[in-house]
């Protein structure tokens, strides 16, 4: 069984439905990617390595996990600290706002609670996937251990693939986003970039300014995103730039790049071509976009699913 691991957060989701009325689900890129790479590859391990805390919403969480039927074996139990927590609103016109309680969330502290044996056990893995929000989350005191093992799996053949998904209120400046994001395109073998994310850090505005940008590092596959205009991926120095197909009916385009991601990693999981690969990815990401919210009902999935 092919194996991946998904390490970040997954939060609380509140949504406005009506006034004083909220639906709660839980939501979180790479908690959204693992669902999705799993509703696509059935037969592939999807686990999510992160932290929650030891109340009712944490057991909540790991239970809507289980019905995912994600791995659940690296979800540690913090003793004090619980999950964060945002709020989505749409106004008049709408136009979503989004509000966050998540600064001192459990799974900032994930890579406190991790040892030896969890490492060895993620040595085994095909695929080790964090992203930006990943790397801005974990406590800045837990870096380093962070990217001492990052290398160590690495090291042990595991591929590492990175969405650079920047969110800027989670930084301190973008100062320290280039110094972390160039650690993370050092060591990553796949890196999947959304150009508008590298527009907000680098002022880049084309696929040829991410892909200028990103040749310096050793990176095997680039899969450069731009919402409908197309996917550029760059394989050990071939190109090959795959159209999309654009969605007239956007409802939510929250969870685009994560389903993406999850159905691009799961079809190279299991060796389908490059191109294949980006056309399913496309389908997954042009099916969330016409349901609103993170997390689309499961029967949407059903002609996707391989
Ligand atoms: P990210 O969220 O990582 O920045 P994008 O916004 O580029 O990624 O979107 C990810 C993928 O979602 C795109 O590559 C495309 O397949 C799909 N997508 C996004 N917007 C549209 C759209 N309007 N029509 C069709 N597909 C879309």
């Amino acid at each position: 069984m092919k194996n991946i691991y998904f390490f970040g957060e997954c939060m609380i989701e509140l949504r406005s439905i009506e006034e004083s009325l909220m639906r709660q689900s839980f939501a979180g890129d790479v908690y959204n990617a693992a669902v999705y790479l799993k509703r696509c590859f059935p037969a592939i391990n999807s686990s999510i390595v992160t932290s929650v805390g030891q109340d009712n919403l944490s057991d909540k969480m790991i239970g809507v996990f289980a019905e995912e039927e994600i791995d659940t074996e690296f979800v540690f139990k913090h003793d004090t600290k619980i999950p964060g927590m945002y709020l989505v609103e749409t106004d008049d016109v709408g136009e979503r706002s989004f509000t966050y309680w998540r600064s001192d969330a459990a799974a900032r502290y994930t890579m406190e609670l991790f040892n030896d044996d969890a490492i060895a056990k993620l040595k085994c893995a095909d695929m080790f996937f964090f992203s930006g929000i990943s790397l801005a989350i974990i406590k800045s005191e837990l870096r380093d251990s962070f990217w001492q093992m990052v290398w160590q799996l690495k090291d042990a053949g595991v591929q590492i693939v990175f969405d650079p998904n920047y969110r800027a209120r989670l930084w301190a400046s973008v100062d320290e986003t280039k110094l972390l994001y160039d650690l993370a395109l050092q060591v990553s073998d796949i890196v999947l970039p959304g150009i508008e994310d590298f527009n907000s850090i680098y002022g880049h505005t084309s696929f040829d300014h991410v892909k200028t940008f990103c040749k310096p590092y050793n990176i095997k596959e680039l899969v450069i995103k731009d919402g409908p205009n197309g996917v550029l991926v760059i394989y050990d120095g071939e190109e090959t730039f795959i159209d999309i197909l654009p969605v007239e009916n956007v409802v939510d385009t929250n969870s685009a790049g994560d389903s993406f991601n999850g159905a691009y990693l799961g079809s190279r999981l299991t060796g389908r071509s490059i191109t294949d690969a980006v056309q399913l990815a496309a389908k997954a990401a042009g099916t969330v976009i016409q349901y609103p919210g993170a997390i689309i009902p499961k029967e949407a999935f059903d002609s996707i699913r391989q």
